[in-house]
């Protein structure tokens, strides 16, 4: 059979329907498909997203080959519903030519009205409408957009606006008119010459008289727009394939400008900011397609309701709003009436929010667009849980309509949205950590202190920093990705971050930060949105977001539908705490350097560092016991008997010693040595690749003391809370072993020290000892590990470094471009690769448990938030995810949302 590459509708009939997104576009496909249920819609017809992809290999001659006879049969069919000729000059068809994707990309690709018209036909639409104003304003549209489109007409520079805007905006002065419905016929007419010697002049071109000609300009044009700058941007931004390509729509035109009986809106059925069932959307009288978007005109409301929180807002007098804004619903209440009507049909027939497109021509209703609607992640909670107790969907599919990862919304301060409507936006970097937050700036962690509110900015963070990073309302990094230090670390606190913000220039020593030829100092006001990544001078209003009834309706639903469960990765019982609120059920990743760096620790951890012999390190570790016996207390109480992972000390020792002289000074003074035998020390640490050296279980191996230490630690601590009545079962995890040895080598430690604590205390508890899988040799011989292994982790951080071989710390000067230029789809420390890295996780799993049936099975890297990532850890059959606190609930809803698709 033939390919059919072009798909009709109309007159209540088509040949796709809404299933068909994948073919027909979102666009086509619904148009199709409101055909079928008896809405109004203009007949056209849809040429599929495949001929978007035969055109970029084949070329346009051959597409063109390919399409011809299915496109004139086609005008023929809507010829015959119109009653109308495509190129006739007494009675012609126009139709407009449109864009329409997969997923909406709202108002990134083309669109061209009116096409069809030229010197003769204008005049012959002019007779036949008894309305000459309106066939020259069609006209000089058409000329505009598809001289923008087909023709390639730009602004001569940066700082110009649109040519054929610049020319309007000429002629309504010359006129002394305000608005485009204030020209007349004769200024409509001077426009298309003035717009048409445009084009020749920039283009060299003449326009276009034949449809035929113009109509497949613009079909290609609409192909080519697919690529242009804006699409490509938004389809990075939303992760949309460059594959997948553009539909194109071919519709007969119907006219919001025909007079003042006349209209074109945009509707959304319920509120897509908060979520408020309530109708609403804006229409223009006497106007055609983006006339409203583009605030042309003062658009009008829709509902009577909706005219009169509008006016109130504007401080319009209800006279004045009724003489000069009457919604429609008080202006056309027939029409009204029948697009109320259609509004609430579309919802139920889709079961969930709308945003419409519609066209009044002589008060005829016509729909032109319906899709789900955009909405904020307040709107989607709220909306979801509504069309639940509507009773129009049920619970599942409730939970199907939540994007996970808008949730984070909910769960951060938020700025208001009219204060940043009018901020000075500074630079822009990546959106770390999502929320929103204003301070004074600060370049020193230990500095966090000395204003109110603080944003610490530095070109980038280290451990050292903690302290201050969880002080300050939030932070700025010139350096660093979204798995950098200060990304994660803010993730964790739920601190809003904004990172590898490039523009930032910082002078620590003159306490500046340079963006451009500003100079901001010390004390400054700035503000961050870790939702964009962007950076504001000055202070902009903040709110908390509020967690209602709605949010933990979903919680409930992802507990009902789920097979994984979530737990956190959390170093505090504070973080432990927050988690437990969230839902989290144990935690997945407890580091233990973190609780080496506060207070007094650092110096008793820079004691053993100093040691030359394991005497002296042993001394030093003695005093480190209680403290960590004291924080292992705190977070295995905290987590009320949910699984606790705790890992043994991991990173290289050279981040717990001071880089600075004046820093290296101190702690010279501090232990009583030279400046020079602390400096002989630092560069002793120092490797040429820290991540790859002297850390992780190549630290207990070498130093067992430490294992030791740690391990009583964690045994003594569950011990004293047995005691106070508290059960709980810590699973040991040894970092970052490649091969079984290692792993058995401090199993055996950790077991030996376990056995001498049950003898000296007289009492036993139940743990576990398992491991990281982050080295790809790990999962490469998983089933051997497995044999001595009681659970496996896997730290798909340092499994993706070592995969990729992508330094974490450094990949932000090249993976940038290797995203812009296709070489990379995502960030692979943000979205797990499940082609190359997610083989080692799934052949660690099966191999581990084929030695060891039932072994436990998790993921405790950044990953274990990210719903993609999560839907695949629930297809190769983990026990559980792992992420930092405030992604739970996304982790729980996008763990029940994979596995209710699993069972479908
Ligand atoms: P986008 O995808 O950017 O929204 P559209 O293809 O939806 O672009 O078209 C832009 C505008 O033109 C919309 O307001 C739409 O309603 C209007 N429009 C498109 N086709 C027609 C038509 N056949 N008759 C009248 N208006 C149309
Ligand atoms: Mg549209
Ligand atoms: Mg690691």
């Amino acid at each position: 059979m033939a390919v059919k590459r072009v798909y009709t509708f109309g007159n209540g009939e088509a040949e796709g329907k809404a299933d068909m997104k994948n073919l027909l576009g979102g666009k086509g496909a619904n148009l199709a498909e409101m055909n079928l249920i008896g809405v109004p819609v203009p007949p056209g017809f849809t040429i599929t997203t495949d001929v978007c992809s035969e055109y970029n290999d084949l070329g346009r001659d051959k597409v063109l080959e390919l399409l011809k006879s299915e496109i004139e049969e086609s005008i023929t069919k809507i010829e015959k519903l119109t009653q109308t000729n495509f190129g006739d000059k007494n009675n012609p068809l126009l139709v407009s030519v449109r864009s329409g994707a997969r997923a909406s990309m709202p108002g990134m690709m083309d669109t061209v009205l009116n096409l069809g018209l030229n010197e003769d036909s204008v005049a012959g639409i002019a007779k036949k409408s008894g309305n000459e104003r309106f066939a020259w304003d069609s006209y000089r549209r058409f000329v505009q957009m598809y001289g923008d489109v087909v023709l390639g007409m730009k602004p001569v520079s940066k700082e110009e606006i649109d040519p054929f805007e610049k020319i309007m905006e000429d002629v309504k002065l010359e006129k002394g008119v305000d608005l485009d419905t204030d020209l007349d016929v004769n200024d409509l007419k001077e426009l298309v010459v003035l717009f048409k010697e445009a084009v020749k002049e920039q283009t060299g071109q003449g326009f276009p008289e034949s449809a035929w000609e113009q109509l497949w300009g613009a079909i290609l044009a609409v192909f080519d727009s697919w690529n242009n700058d804006r699409a490509i941007l938004y389809r990075r931004m939303e992760g949309i394939p460059d594959e997948w390509g553009t539909a194109v729509n071919v519709q007969a035109m119907v006219y919001g400008n025909m007079g003042d009986d006349s209209a074109t809106g945009v509707a959304f059925t319920r509120d897509a900011g908060t979520g408020e069932n309530m109708f609403n959307g804006e229409y223009l009288i006497n106007a055609q397609g983006e006339d409203v978007v583009a605030g042309i005109r003062t658009p009008q409301q829709i509902t009577k309701e909706g005219s009169i929180r509008w006016a109130r807002l504007q401080d319009i007098l209800e006279e004045d709003r009724v003489m000069m804004y009457p919604s429609l619903e008080e202006a056309m209440p027939e029409v009204f009436e029948e697009l109320n009507a259609v509004q609430k049909k579309l919802e139920m027939h889709y079961k969930d929010m709308q945003d419409l497109e519609f066209t009044v021509q002589d008060k005829k209703l016509w729909l032109l667009q319906t899709r789900n609607g955009k909405r904020t992640g307040a709107a989607m909670v709220k909306i979801a849980m509504d069309l639940y107790r509507e009773g129009i969907i049920d619970d599942k599919l409730a939970l199907m309509r939540v994007e996970a990862n808008k949730l984070d919304e909910l769960l951060h301060p938020v700025f208001d949205m009219k204060a940043i409507g009018s901020a000075n936006e500074l630079a822009k970097g990546l959106p770390a950590s999502p929320g929103a937050a204003s301070g004074q700036i600060i370049f020193f962690a230990d500095e966090a202190n000395k204003y109110e509110n603080t944003i610490l900015v530095r070109i980038e963070t280290s451990p050292e920093d903690l302290e201050g990073m969880l002080i300050a309302k939030g932070i700025l990094t010139a350096r660093g990705g979204m798995t950098s230090h200060a990304a994660v670390v803010a993730r964790g606190m739920g601190k809003c971050c904004v990172s590898g913000a490039g523009a930032l220039k910082i002078d620590y020593k003159e306490r500046t930060l340079r963006i451009g030829s500003d100079i901001y100092r010390e004390g400054d006001w700035i503000s961050l949105n870790g939702s964009s990544g962007k950076v504001y001078a000055g202070q902009v209003k903040t709110r908390m977001p509020d967690l209602d009834g709605d949010f933990a309706s979903i919680m409930d639903f992802a507990s009902k539908y789920t097979r994984m469960s979530v737990r956190t990765n959390a170093d505090t019982p504070k973080d432990a705490k927050v988690a437990r609120g969230f839902g989290a059920e144990g935690i997945g990743l407890c580091r233990t350097e973190h609780m080496f760096f506060e207070g007094e620790r650092i110096k008793t951890v820079r004691e053993m560092i100093l040691s030359s012999d394991e005497e002296g390190r042993r001394n030093a570790l003695a005093k480190l016991l209680p403290y960590q016996k004291s924080d292992f207390e705190g977070i295995l109480e905290a987590m009320q008997g949910f699984g606790v992972t705790i890992r043994l000390l991991d990173p290289p020792l050279h981040e717990f010693v001071p880089h600075t002289e004046a820093a290296q000074q101190e702690m010279a003074k501090e232990m009583g040595i030279s400046l020079a035998e602390v400096k002989t020390k630092v560069s002793d640490l120092s490797e040429f690749n820290p991540m790859l050296g002297h850390r992780g279980c190549r630290l207990g191996n070498t130093y067992p003391e430490i294992t030791e230490m740690q391990a009583r630690a964690i045994v003594e601590a569950a011990i004293a809370l047995k005691k106070r009545g508290v059960i709980t079962k810590p699973e040991i995890m040894v970092p970052l072993i490649g091969t079984v040895e290692e792993f058995k080598m401090q199993s055996d430690i950790i077991n030996k020290t376990a056995k001498t604590v049950f003898e000296e205390t007289g009492d036993t508890i139940e743990y576990m000892v398992g491991t990281m899988i982050e080295i790809p040799r790990a999962a490469l011989t998983a089933d051997k590990v497995a044999e001595f292994a009681e659970f496996f982790s896997f730290g798909t951080n340092d499994l993706t470094q070592m995969t990729f071989g992508y330094s974490r710390d450094d990949a932000n000067k090249f993976l940038p471009i290797y995203i812009e230029k296709g070489i990379l789809k995502n960030d692979p420390f943000q979205v797990l690769d499940q082609t190359g890295v997610g083989q080692l996780v799934e052949m660690g799993t099966k191999k581990g448990r084929s030695a060891k049936p039932g072994l436990k099975v998790g993921i405790c890297g950044e990953h274990g938030g990210e719903p993609s990532s999560v839907g695949f850890c629930n297809s190769v059959g983990m026990d559980y995810v792992s992420c930092s606190p405030y992604r739970v609930p996304i982790a729980r809803v996008a763990a029940a949302q994979a596995h209710i698709l699993s069972e479908d």
